[in-house]
């Protein structure tokens, strides 16, 4: 169970919700106006820097592409009836569409109308990012409609292309460690609740949270960048920095009504899974796990090889799992403020478990150090067989030696070891005061 609500949480449902109503509108993209005008509005939340990365800039393999704009679209009857209509839902323009004005018949326009393959009243997202072309997405009636169109139809998109930039945003609160933490969301969806316009309140959210809490250990790199595109030019402009990260969190899709669930990162033992699964415990939630898998959001990229960040969600109905993923009805009817602010809980837990992690590394880490001149070997050696399950304090000494790496918290390396911590305390004591280890 979550906490009780107070007149705090209230006012914080009332705020997410304002943001909501404001923000669903804008048609967001890879590039655009409306990004801009999104993290502008967020400014009102946090003090997000803006950063544009102009057209044709090289980011790995990838190229930033042309600036989108779009002005209107729409396809009418002979009669003048608009039958679809951009005005209407920003969704029934297929993403990045090229602009068009034409008089057309049905066989020409069907290869270009998108009805969704289940569900007749949605109008699906679709985009075309990277190939030229236009489209349009409707709803099962709308495409009868225009099958069933006697004469020919007048097709209009008013879209330009121009040298721009692709727009993204961040915010970078340190803690007393240079060590950071990634947060990352992605800002280049259009009129959909839960993919992406949750994810990126909460992420607003919880830097505002961030922000408050006073004497902060670990450092936050928290970011808003387009999906893909944006990550991998994140990933590019700032590579020295994420190739420190160990961490991070990629948040999405956490405003549905369904169960929790969880995307574990790439190293399904990494730490970060195991303190994940335990707020969930402290805070006696069902969720649904799920395996990192290579299909995903933006851990495809901080994730790769080169730099190999364990990235995990917390999702409330993840992309993919729920109905109306991707299309129309994914809206501020499906999505609100108060399940965003119950996630937002579970965030804010984590990152209590975050901050309260107590990390050791040994200061020797090459080879084994020579335990006899420390005064931590028994006074005969050679002969001794070790015992297997033995936990004798020699036992204890070399395990934590070869574990303690700086990275993982100790309540992990006493669960591998099957110890209770409090059992690990006077040996970590002893091995602190000999400075072998330190804390981190
Ligand atoms: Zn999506």
């Amino acid at each position: 169970m979550l906490q009780e609500t107070t007149n705090e949480d209230l006012d914080l449902v009332e705020e997410i919700d304002a943001y909501l109503k404001r923000l669903f509108p804008l048609c967001r993209s890879i590039t655009g106006e409306p990004n801009r005008e999104t993290l502008r509005i967020l400014q009102e939340i946090i003090p997000l820097t803006i950063n544009e990365v102009p057209t044709g800039t090289k980011v790995f393999d990838w190229i930033i592409p042309e600036e989108w704009r779009i002005d209107n679209a729409w396809i009418e009857d002979s009669k003048g009836r608009r039958i679809v209509d951009f005005q209407k839902n920003n969704l029934h323009i297929v993403n990045y569409s090229a602009p068009i004005e034409k008089l057309m018949d049905w066989e020409e326009l069907k290869p270009h109308i998108h009805k969704h393959p289940k569900l007749p009243h949605a109008i699906p997202y679709r985009t075309s990012y990277y190939e030229r072309d236009w489209g349009f997405c409707v709803t099962h009636s709308q495409y009868d409609e225009l099958a069933e169109a006697e004469k020919q139809l007048y097709v209009k998109i008013s879209s330009e292309f121009k040298r721009g930039s692709l727009t993204y945003g961040e915010i970078l609160i340190s803690g007393r460690s240079k060590r950071e933490i990634l947060l990352t969301c992605y800002i280049c969806h259009p009129s959909m609740a839960n993919d992406s316009l949750s994810g990126i309140l909460l992420t607003s959210f919880l830097a505002q949270n961030l922000l408050k809490m006073k004497d902060l250990h670990w450092s936050y790199r928290i970011i808003f960048v387009p999906e893909t595109i944006g990550a991998i030019a994140y990933c590019s402009a700032n590579e020295s920095a994420l190739k420190q990260i160990d961490m991070g969190l990629v948040i999405t899709t956490v405003g549905g009504s369904g169960l929790f669930g969880f995307k574990k990162s790439w190293n399904s033992n990494h730490h970060l899974n195991l303190l994940i699964e335990r707020v969930f415990k402290s805070l006696n939630l069902d969720y649904l796990t799920y395996p990192f898998d290579i299909h995903g959001s933006d851990e495809r990229q901080f994730s790769s090889l080169g730099f190999r960040i364990n990235m995990a969600t917390i999702s409330r109905d993840k992309y993919y799992e729920y109905d109306y993923y991707h299309t129309s009805l994914d809206d501020l009817e499906y999505v609100n403020s108060k399940n965003i602010s119950e996630t937002l809980d579970v965030y804010i837990k984590l990152i209590e478990y975050i901050e309260a992690m107590v990390i050791y590394e040994n200061k020797s880490p090459n080879c084994e150090i020579m335990l006899s001149k420390h005064n931590l070997y028994p006074k005969q050696g050679g002969a001794l067989i070790p015992e297997s399950k033995a936990r004798t304090e020699l036992d204890i000494i070399l395990w934590l030696l070869f574990l303690c790496d700086g990275k993982r918290p100790i309540e992990n390396i006493a669960e591998e070891l099957n110890i209770n911590v409090y059992d690990l305390n006077p040996v970590i004591d002893k091995l602190k005061q000999k400075s072998l280890i330190g804390e981190i």
